[in-house]
């Protein structure tokens, strides 16, 4: 008897939510051979720079400082604001979203997400508004547009800065410019799971030059020149390696949004009669970054969202419910007035529903179909 026997469409490796776009890797030793002569590893070196003023242009943004990850970024990015108090938040995202409050000593405020972008309500923020309230930190989930107009309009008439929590929006363009142009300050990440990354890495985008030299010297201990540090920075710093590795990245990403394109169209094709199964509109951006492949389970689907979550993982396809639990249910932020589930109703129906599956750009078409018959067996 053969215990091990697997149906002859079961054998297959691992499939996971993402896996980083790795270009040839001869293409990178030229890189390394020049770190390896110059010996400038860290500190703003030539890859470093290079690699900033790349991305800016590449993004269309005016300014863009490199960071050692999109944490660290977001951190910095509400030490460089000078935020205190609290802060209008989303519980609908990664969890570092409002840890970079508690590192700064800021009281997170949940404030709902609409139902059909998932993105922070803008029609929900005012009531959250109080007189410690100093920002908002929206959040462009699987890089959909936040309602950025009507959120500045509610920031500019309360005074409050916007910083979007943009780790998912890389490349994403809309109503004529990068998405990225939006609020006072935006913050990537480039973490091995994005569409773009540096193995670890993240930055800040902003808009004019002194607040660029603030951040930089935030992210380097503070120091302004050799004797003069300005402020109680942290190292934050990027290397040289992953920069080299971000300018490698770059001259690939073009084919890698490309790929990641086919295998959204493929997704929704294949699964646009399966009863049950919403796939989560696409954005009206002019270009979008297909950074997840989210779906929803609703209730006419045989089985719950958990029990397909478990029964593809008995076929080695790891997908991720991005995002549950909510931030607001972790330990640290449950006890919070605004942590209520009364308070989230969407954001609770959302992150219960939600399966977000394998897509990167080299996944190919029999395993996309594989997938979806597994969903559409259920
Ligand atoms: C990935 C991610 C972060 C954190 O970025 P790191 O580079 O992993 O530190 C923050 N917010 C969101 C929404 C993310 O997806």
């Amino acid at each position: 008897m053969n215990h091990d026997f697997h149906e002859p469409g079961d054998m297959h490796e691992p499939l996971y939510v993402t896996r980083p776009y790795m270009p040839p890797l001869a293409e990178f030793i030229p890189y390394l051979e020049q770190i390896w002569q110059n010996r400038q590893l860290t500190n703003a070196g030539p890859f470093h720079q290079q690699l900033e003023r790349e991305l800016a242009n590449y993004l269309g943004v005016e300014h863009l400082a490199l960071f050692a990850n999109g944490t660290l970024a977001l951190v910095t990015a509400l030490q460089a604001l000078r935020i205190t108090g609290e802060v209008i938040t989303t519980p609908y995202s990664f969890v570092a979203t409002a840890h970079s409050l508690l590192w700064n000593g800021i009281k997170p405020v949940f404030v709902d997400i609409d139902s059909v972008t998932l993105n922070l309500d803008p029609e929900k923020i005012e009531a959250a508004i109080t007189p410690q309230t100093t920002a908002i930190l929206p959040v462009h989930v699987y890089g959909r547009p936040c309602g950025v107009e009507r959120i500045q309009r509610i920031a500019d008439i309360y005074g409050l800065k916007v910083i979007y929590d943009a780790a998912h929006a890389f490349g994403v363009n809309e109503s004529g410019g990068s998405l990225l142009r939006h609020g006072d300050l935006s913050v990537l990440s480039f973490h091995a799971t994005k569409v773009f990354t540096t193995f670890e890495g993240g930055a800040i985008v902003c808009a004019d030059a002194k607040m660029k030299a603030r951040i930089d010297h935030l992210k380097n201990f503070g120091f302004a020149d050799e004797v003069t540090v300005v402020a109680p920075g942290i190292n934050a710093k990027m290397n040289e390696v992953q920069a080299a590795f971000g300018l490698l990245q770059l001259r690939h990403i073009d084919e890698a949004l490309a790929g990641r394109q086919r295998v959204d169209a493929l997704y929704r094709e294949l699964l646009k009669d399966v009863p049950g199964i919403h796939c989560v509109p696409h954005p009206d951006s002019e270009r979008h970054n297909h950074s997840y492949f989210p779906i929803l389970v609703g209730s006419e689907y045989p089985i719950t969202r958990d029990a397909l979550y478990e029964k593809l993982r008995e076929h080695s396809i790891f997908a991720r419910r991005y995002f549950y639990p909510l931030i607001s249910d972790f330990p640290m932020y449950r006890a919070l007035p605004s942590a209520t589930h009364a308070n989230l109703a969407n954001a609770k129906s959302a992150a219960d529903a939600v399966l977000c599956l394998p897509i990167y750009p080299d996944l190919s078409t029999q395993d996309v179909t594989m997938v979806t018959n597994f969903i559409r067996e259920a």
